[in-house]
């Protein structure tokens, strides 16, 4: 048995897997982030401890196993960000997530004084830099709280410190190194990109950087009287949410493609090789075993379809089984929404991929007075497959197949209208923690019960449907693309006239 445990933004999840990877038992609790100025995005670091403590408890009196029966474990959870620890090992100030903008106003400043710098950031992390990156961050605090960093011994993220107290080591992965930003190539942090920064006398705070699939240390004796797992238990050191989450849906092979499903929408592309292009656009995941996979993110994924429920559809939102009943109504209408389009940027960050514009909003177009609720509702689900074709063809590479994850993946209405859209087969795997199964792969190579994260990838693979796509709706569904691409780009005209 293997553990995998995955600290996200609103939730630490943890699930047990058995050797053939089939999700034997999970547990969550939800975690609430910390009162802060709009635009700051900070968790409490100690009470994130605590929780994961009592979910590893849970999950083991679920699954009503023997500890001693867990082989390896291992950790994944939001990327990059800082947890300061100070040199008793005690968190010196609330962890800063990586949705948190506080850096935004020194950012601005340092791209009016040099306006290549987040075109020079991407040319080695192969990634726009996001805010809540730790260098960005790690910049705030220098200017801010000087008194933080001065005092810090070590500067983590959320798995790593988790990691940490497990086992009492010290260790990042290359995901959240490259992501840092650092370097794409080398899968480590970069001196270039801290001086770019100006933090250049802050990089020895950063951990050391190891391959996700290998060994971090063992359960400390703290750590298992506290948890309930065994002392000495392997933990190998794991890697970012995203990485893990590729992993955990069995996807390794150059080419594969991924579509994360979720509150956002995030769609990526393996390959056997640090990728720059399109350039200055979207995020280069580092995946542990030597691969990279990059994507690009709607900001609205399935937010979209809440977004319908609640505004369109209340009566079916009140309703049972909501999404089922909202799929059934869009189903009345047919591929192609009968003309109406729905332009799925619904985010108050506008859109990020495969262009950006903050300003960029959600509209339905093309409505008559002939067209019904089912056309409207259609044309949203409709909208989010339009753009994750959009993503898709802006990576570019070859796509085998996408596997689907995340909530939007249970409807396989959805799944199949994304087959249809994209023209590649969807693939849905089995299992809910994706995350925590990754997670838990690497622990498994990294105890040598594989030789490599391909092996286990293949070997723990589970396919629970597979969507095939059609020729019948073909024509439809490229037309609904041409309307879309011309919706999008009006949108984006309009917000440029407003402007004016
Ligand atoms: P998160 O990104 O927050 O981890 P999940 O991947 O768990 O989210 O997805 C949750 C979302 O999935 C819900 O908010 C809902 O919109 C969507 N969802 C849940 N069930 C279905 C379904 N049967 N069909 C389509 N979407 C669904």
């Amino acid at each position: 048995m293997y553990l995998g445990i995955d600290i996200g933004t609103s939730v630490i999840k943890a699930a047990l897997f058995d050797a053939q990877g089939h999700q034997q038992a999970e547990a969550s609790e939800r975690m609430s982030l910390l009162q802060a100025p709009l635009g700051w995005s900070e968790l409490d670091g100690e009470a994130t401890w605590e929780t994961t403590v009592r979910v590893i408890r849970s999950l083991l009196q679920q699954a009503a196993i023997a500890p001693a029966s867990i082989r390896g474990i291992g950790v994944t959870g939001v990327m990059v960000g800082v947890w300061a620890l100070d040199e008793t090992d005690r968190l010196l100030r609330p962890p800063i997530l990586w949705n948190d903008a506080r850096a935004q106003a020194l950012v601005d400043a340092m791209v009016s004084r040099r306006p290549d710098l987040i075109s020079s950031v991407f040319s080695h992390s192969g990634s726009v830099m996001q805010l809540g990156c730790t260098l960005p961050v790690i910049a705030w605090l220098a200017e801010n709280e000087p008194d933080v960093l001065a005092k810090a011994r070590h500067i983590l993220t959320a798995k790593d410190f988790v990691r940490y107290r497990l086992t009492g080591a010290i260790a990042t992965d290359e995901s959240e190194a490259a992501m840092a930003p650092g370097s794409a190539v080398t899968r480590d942090f970069h001196p270039d990109q801290a001086a770019l920064l100006g933090i250049g006398d802050h990089v020895h705070l950063l951990a050391p950087v190891a391959r996700g699939e290998t060994l971090a240390g063992a359960v400390s004796a703290s750590a298992a009287s506290q948890t309930g797992l065994v002392a000495g238990t392997p933990v190998a050191i794991g890697t970012g949410d995203t990485s893990a989450c590729v992993l955990g849906a069995g996807a390794h092979r150059p080419g594969q493609a991924v579509s994360v499903l979720g509150t956002t929408c995030l769609n990526g592309v393996l390959f056997d090789r640090a990728v720059y292009k399109p350039r200055d656009l979207g995020l280069l995941f580092i995946v542990p075993g030597k691969r990279w996979m990059k994507s690009m993110v709607n900001v609205a994924g399935t937010t979209v379809l809440d977004w319908c429920l609640e505004t369109l559809c209340p009566d079916i939102a009140a309703g049972h089984s909501p999404y089922e009943t909202l799929g059934a109504l869009a189903e009345q209408s047919p591929a192609g929404a009968n003309g109406v389009s729905f332009t799925p940027y619904l985010s108050a960050s506008g859109v990020i991929a495969p262009r950006i514009e903050p300003k960029a909003r959600a509209g339905f177009h093309g409505l008559a007075p002939h067209h019904r609720r089912a056309d409207m509702v259609r044309a949203v689900y409709e909208g989010l497959a339009y753009a994750i074709r959009d993503c898709f063809e802006a990576v570019g590479g070859a796509r085998t197949s996408i596997r689907l994850v995340g909530g939007g993946a249970r409807s396989p209405f959805w799944s199949q209208m994304i087959a249809d859209v994209t023209g590649v087969p969807v693939e849905v795997p089995a299992g809910t923690q994706f995350g925590a199964k990754g997670a838990a792969l690497c622990a498994a190579v990294a105890i040598g019960d594989y030789a490599s994260l391909d092996e286990a990838c293949e070997a723990t693979f589970t396919l629970k449907a597979r969507f095939e796509p059609s020729s019948a709706t073909k024509p439809a569904y490229d037309a609904g693309f041409a309307r879309f691409k011309a919706g999008s780009k009006a949108a984006l005209g309009i917000l440029r006239a407003v402007a004016d």
